[in-house]
């Protein structure tokens, strides 16, 4: 198969190719990507010589450049986005267009050049919005808070438009918060350990007691694999391992497997419009594609800690003012 994977150079597409590559061993993967915030060419390194592997520098949001792309490939994972939701909150321009003019020349492209093309669109729980009990089905409505999440059910409305009414083989994934190696350092999870282990203070905002539902990146990986290859055409496929946490207990986890005291803990000033809970039901995967997650929050987040304490070289280079600043969502661009 040959695939085109954009937004290869984040935190999720780089997992992705990393495993493709190895499990799949007669695909080939062009990466396009346009290096923009949270991008790291050092992501990707190991697989920099592979012969299987192509990196394209480039904007999905550039016709001419996606169409030539989109004629060579039989199928397209689609992870770029605009994705710090702080950075939504003082910049959103930046947000429309990746997030959706972005995806609108992607679907143009496919249309007009190679309709039979499969898509996996990468969108998010948090298209949904929060919800205080229970948990959303596919069939739930796109409730959107920040710039960010507004974004993501914009494009999320495209692709199935475009699937409908021009027949196109696409299909959404939606997924809770990820984490796990590569993924940069501004993100709780990550900069809860790096800021630990430089004896700095742990910044959580408001009180909390926000609740996020956590899954090991590369359970993620699989379950886009499985969509990638089983899905079915205009499905909507939620994916969530079932492990809700509030943020204090996710800092107080990550301090507890470093031998940190519960001292460096600091609460900031919150979010605006922070959502309480996101919670997904993702019985639909597991009945019809039979992807279960396999890694518990306790095993995840323990790998997590261990892989940012072993390889300090990768975000060392990462550290500055703005990626660890306890309240990024002040910051502009
Ligand atoms: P990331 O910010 O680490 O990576 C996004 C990549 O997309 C970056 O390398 C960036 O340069 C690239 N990109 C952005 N705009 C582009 C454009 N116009 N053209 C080409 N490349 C562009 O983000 P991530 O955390 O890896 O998220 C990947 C996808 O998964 C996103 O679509 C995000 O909405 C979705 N998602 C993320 C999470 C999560 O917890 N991180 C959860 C659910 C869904």
């Amino acid at each position: 198969m040959r695939l085109l994977v954009t937004g290869g150079m984040g935190f999720i597409g780089s997992n992705f190719i990393r495993y493709a590559l190895e499990r799949h061993r007669d695909w080939e993967i062009i990466n396009l990507d346009k290096l923009g915030y949270g991008s790291n060419p050092a992501n990707l390194r190991d697989v920099e010589d592979n012969p299987r592997y192509t990196f394209v520098k480039g904007d999905i949001a550039d016709f001419e450049l996606v169409k030539e792309l989109v004629k060579k490939v039989d199928a397209i994972v689609n992870f770029a986005a605009e994705s710090h939701v702080d950075r939504s909150i003082s910049s959103p321009d930046h947000f429309l267009r990746s997030n959706v003019i972005g995806v609108y020349t992607l679907l143009e492209a496919i249309r007009k050049e190679n309709p039979e093309v499969r898509l996996v669109h990468i969108s998010t729980d948090e298209v949904y919005g929060d919800i205080l009990k229970g948990s959303f089905t596919e069939e739930d409505a796109l409730v959107p808070s920040s710039p960010y999440s507004a974004t993501k059910a914009a494009a999320d409305s495209l692709v199935l438009g475009w699937t409908r009414t021009y027949r196109l083989n696409a299909s959404i994934t939606r997924c809770t918060n990820n984490y796990g190696p590569y993924q940069f350092p501004e993100k709780l999870i990550p900069k809860t350990i790096i800021r630990a282990k430089m004896g700095l203070k742990v910044p959580i905002y408001g009180t909390g007691k926000n609740v996020r539902d956590w899954i090991y990146v590369e359970d993620h990986v699989r379950a886009v694999e499985t969509v990638l290859l089983k899905g079915e055409p205009r499905e909507i496929y939620n994916i969530s391992a079932g492990e809700e946490r509030t943020n204090l207990e996710v800092v107080k986890t990550i301090l507890r497997i470093m031998g940190e005291d519960e001292s460096l803990i600091e609460f900031v000033e919150d979010r605006p419009g922070h959502d309480l809970r996101y919670s997904l039901d993702s019985w639909k995967i597991t009945r019809d594609l039979k992807w279960r997650p396999r890694y518990s929050f306790e095993e995840g987040i323990k790998k997590t800690v261990r892989w940012y304490l072993q390889n300090e070289g990768w975000w060392r280079p990462l550290v500055n003012e703005r990626t660890l600043h306890p309240t990024p969502w002040k910051l502009g661009w």
